[in-house]
């Protein structure tokens, strides 16, 4: 619930109501604004009746959380949240473009693709190093030497550095070398993962499970927000559907609807939902028309010989194309790009 104190009401005030939440085993929250401090409490709400929060004299109103996934609601916080990545933001007005190859393959790859990608425009480096693939007998990723080369790559570049964690216990591994733990569409309701990044203090994008409903993808959200780590970006990547014209169905709905119910960054993977390259472009454009805080895209320097998702990364040449196109939609919707 949310606890609206008055405006007298002191720091004093405010940690003792915080105190008496935590006595009842509740989580507290303080939530100070510019007009009045608001508090939360978040658990079985049921315990504080006997605290009758309503008639303490520095209380102004208490207000109940409708929505199942509270830290993650608007509910609790109204404005939208901005992500700073190593002084790069992610989060409204801003647009994030966050491009690379589906895995690192060799040095390079990677080097080549971070030096053509941050001279076109963009501020993220992506590229699997532990790939959750389909078939055991594909590619599975370089591991560690994987992500070495990807650091190296975003050193090099100014790119920061956006990649895939498979398993809890490579979470610590992971964030030795990324800026952003990236958890696929097959991990969004792998819990102890969510947890573990969670506590892992670096910020998670988190993609959406091609099967998972909205409310599902917001509680997943919701399990990393628990554990204390507020920067979760969520990534819309297509769903499931009857169609087989492209890999997946990219679920534009999803954007505004999720800007609707939440303050957390929402950006758009036009690549695993398309399939193929030739429609990623006219998706990343949809995507920040609708509202989205930006794209993370396949680009590969030689996407035939791509030891994964090769059909659906762009060449360097289409990449620079897309983000002249974004541009030009980003001064015509005020996104900053
Ligand atoms: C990826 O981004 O490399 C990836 C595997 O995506 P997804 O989890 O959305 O399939
Ligand atoms: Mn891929």
């Amino acid at each position: 619930m949310i606890i609206v104190l008055k405006h007298e009401a002191t720091r004093a005030h405010a940690d003792a109501i915080l105190a008496a939440i935590s006595r009842e085993g509740l989580k507290p929250l303080y939530m100070p604004g510019t007009e009045r401090v608001v508090l939360g409490a978040l658990g079985d709400e049921r315990v504080l009746a006997g605290l009758h929060l309503e008639s303490h004299p520095m209380v102004d109103r208490v207000v109940p959380i409708l929505s199942p996934y509270k830290l993650a609601s608007r509910e609790l916080y109204p404005s939208e949240t901005v992500i700073d990545v190593g002084g790069r933001l992610v989060g409204a007005p801003n647009f994030s473009v966050m491009a690379g190859p589906c895995a690192v393959e060799s040095e390079a790859q990677i080097m080549d693709t971070a030096r053509r990608t941050k001279a076109a425009g963009a501020t993220f480096l992506r590229g699997g190093a532990f790939k959750p693939r389909s078939s055991p007998y594909s590619f599975q990723g370089l591991g560690e030497a994987g992500l070495r080369l990807l650091r190296q790559a975003g050193d090099a570049t100014g790119l920061a550095v956006v990649t895939e964690v498979m398993a809890p216990d490579e979470v610590a591994l992971v964030a030795a070398y990324a800026d952003v733990l990236q958890v696929g569409a097959r991990n969004m309701q792998n819990f102890r993962l969510l947890r573990e990044v969670g506590q892992a203090g670096r910020p998670v994008l988190l993609k959406r499970g091609m099967a998972a409903s909205l409310d599902e993808f917001l509680m997943s959200a919701e399990y990393v927000l628990s554990e204390g780590n507020p920067a979760v970006i969520l990534c819309e990547r297509g769903i499931k559907t009857f169609e087989t014209a492209y890999r997946n169905t990219l679920d534009l709905a999803a954007v505004p609807v999720l800007k609707s119910r939440t303050h957390l960054p929402v950006i758009v993977d036009p690549s695993h939902a398309a399939g193929y390259r030739e429609y990623v472009i006219p998706l990343a454009k949809a995507a920040l028309v609708c509202g989205a805080d930006g794209i993370i895209v396949e680009v590969h320097p030689e996407p035939e010989r791509a030891l994964s998702d090769g059909r659906q990364s762009l060449y360097p040449a289409q990449f620079e194309e897309l983000m002249k196109g974004l541009r030009r939609l980003a001064k015509a919707e005020g996104r900053v790009l």
